[in-house]
């Protein structure tokens, strides 16, 4: 009897993750490669694919992405501001090669699957996932499901309150300026301080700043969906003292007005390393397409 085989692509908007799995969702094979043009990029994908016999595919992708399954730009990248990928037919585009079950989702909705899936043992079933990057994404689920109606969720680009100190910055989001990407995604670093992220000094006042934005990101998860755990992906939290921040500010902000977990277990790095998140979480929601049909 041959093995079931899941697959999964991460479709971010700086590289592409294609993984193929087994059933207990353990990665077999992997490969990732810059995302270029969509053609090229998607042909690398599925000349990945065509090595092996997977039955299904979740595809988790950078966006805004139409989800909704009678819509007739389904399974597109639509308004996005990435050069060249602006309504691409993203599952058309594989399905052509890749005959095979598809689930289509954000990259953030995908990574927020795989961490539910990761605290099974604990039953979680509510949870918010943000990463915190060139952009600022979001994916969240209640009660198992993805929370959305006219589309998937877009918390990165919710309005949030200006810190006092940081009144003068106009913001990088080329749709709204001050929006919470626009104010707290990895390019409003070096826009503020001319210095990459990675080079800016731990002591500098930038990352207080940032912190206070992604901490009013997570009240409102918290007033809005009252989750059970939110989750921060991306290399800047990887940062002990970006949680730490964060953390300090959610307290001062929230005053108490709502009981939370432990904040230590609240707001939380992922839990699954390397940036496996999406992955263990496409593997999943691959096999929920198959049992579906
Ligand atoms: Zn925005």
């Amino acid at each position: 009897m041959s093995e079931l085989l899941l697959g999964s692509i991460e479709a971010g908007g700086t590289k592409f993750v294609c993984a193929v799995g087994n059933d207990l969702f353990q990665v077999e094979e992997s490969v990732s490669f810059p995302t270029t043009t969509p053609e090229e990029t998607l042909q690398r994908a599925v000349d990945f694919f065509k090595q092996y016999q997977v039955s299904a595919i979740g595809v988790g992708s950078f966006g805004p992405i139409d989800i909704i399954r009678n819509s007739k730009t389904y399974g597109y990248v639509t308004t996005t501001p990435k050069p060249n990928w602006a309504n691409v037919d993203m599952i058309g585009i594989l399905k052509k090669s890749l005959d095979v079950p598809m689930y289509f989702t954000t990259d953030v909705n995908s990574s927020a699957y795989g961490e539910m899936i990761a605290y099974d043992n604990l039953g979680i079933k509510n949870i918010v996932y943000f990463t915190i990057g060139t952009g600022i994404g979001a994916g969240a689920i209640q009660n198992g499901q993805f929370i959305g109606g006219i589309s998937h969720a877009e918390m990165g680009h919710q309005f949030v309150k200006r810190h006092a100190n940081d009144l003068d910055f106009d913001g990088v989001c080329p749709f709204h300026g001050d929006c919470l990407e626009g104010l707290a995604a990895g390019p409003s670093l070096e826009a503020r301080t001319g210095i990459r992220g990675e080079n800016i000094p731990m002591d500098s006042d930038v990352w207080d700043i940032q912190a206070y934005y992604i901490a009013q990101a997570a009240i409102s998860a918290t007033l809005t969906l009252a989750p059970e755990k939110i989750i921060f992906g991306g290399g800047v939290m990887a940062q002990d003292h970006m949680m730490h921040r964060v953390r300090k500010h959610f307290k001062e902000l929230l005053n108490g007005y709502v009981v939370t977990p432990p904040l230590e277990d609240y707001l939380q790095i992922p839990s699954i390393v390397n940036n496996g998140s999406a992955t263990l979480g496409n593997f999943a929601l691959a096999l929920r397409e198959l049992k579906s049909i």
